[in-house]
């Protein structure tokens, strides 16, 4: 019998991001950064940035190579308030994902992310549909990353998911490009667009039978 689940990204689905905000809230205080802009942060983070989403640095080196590579002429814990205060929850996804927990309380529902502990442990705390989860598959965790196939292949072990009947969102084209050719049921997530996904849930509904 199939067993129909939701497998969910984060970042431009449950809660939107802006690295400017970060960007530009530490520009002044960074001996490395004068212009404040995200494409700035990034370049003088890009080499620490995806080793530590992958899971191959933990918090404390990531910040010190922050700190360093930054300037930044602050402590750690100002350092970190910084980095996680880019996100704003979906309000809209929320209420979504609330209603369809009502209807459906037995419809298992997953996270599959890459992010980073201070991230992650930030957005557990802000963004309350994260609380709607039966927990999920992380990046800096299964030290593997999207669009790649390994951290799907993890998921599908770890959440028991029939690709088949799981409907995973995501809000990247290269995600659901391979989720797509791993045979997942997909809904390429638009932020300005939630009526979309409104629709797709409905027809994803009706398909596994579930209305
Ligand atoms: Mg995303």
């Amino acid at each position: 019998m199939a067993r129909p689940a939701l497998l969910c990204d984060i970042g431009k689905v449950l809660a939107d991001f802006d690295f400017n905000r970060a960007a530009s809230a530490a520009a002044p205080r960074c001996r490395a950064a004068t212009e404040g802009s995200s494409a700035e942060l990034n370049a003088l983070l890009e080499d620490i940035k995806l080793p530590y989403e992958n899971g191959d640095m933990d918090d404390e080196t990531f910040l010190t190579g922050a700190k360093t590579r930054l300037g930044f002429e602050g402590s750690r814990t100002e350092l970190t308030a910084l980095w996680c205060d880019i996100f704003t929850p979906n309000a809209a996804m929320e209420q979504s994902l609330r209603a369809l927990k009502q209807r459906h309380p037995a419809l298992p529902m997953h996270l599959l992310s890459n992010t980073a502990g201070l991230h992650l442990a930030h957005l557990q705390e802000h963004c309350p549909a994260l609380s709607l989860f039966d927990g999920g598959v992380f990046s800096h965790l299964a030290k593997a990353s999207k669009p790649g196939q390994r951290i799907f292949e993890i998921a599908i072990e770890q959440c028991q998911l029939e690709p088949a009947h799981t409907l995973f969102i995501d809000d990247l084209p290269a995600n659901i490009a391979t989720a797509k050719a791993m045979g997942f049921a997909v809904h390429h997530y638009d932020l300005h667009n939630h009526q979309a996904f409104e629709h797709r849930l409905e027809q994803w509904l009706r398909d596994e039978d579930l209305t």
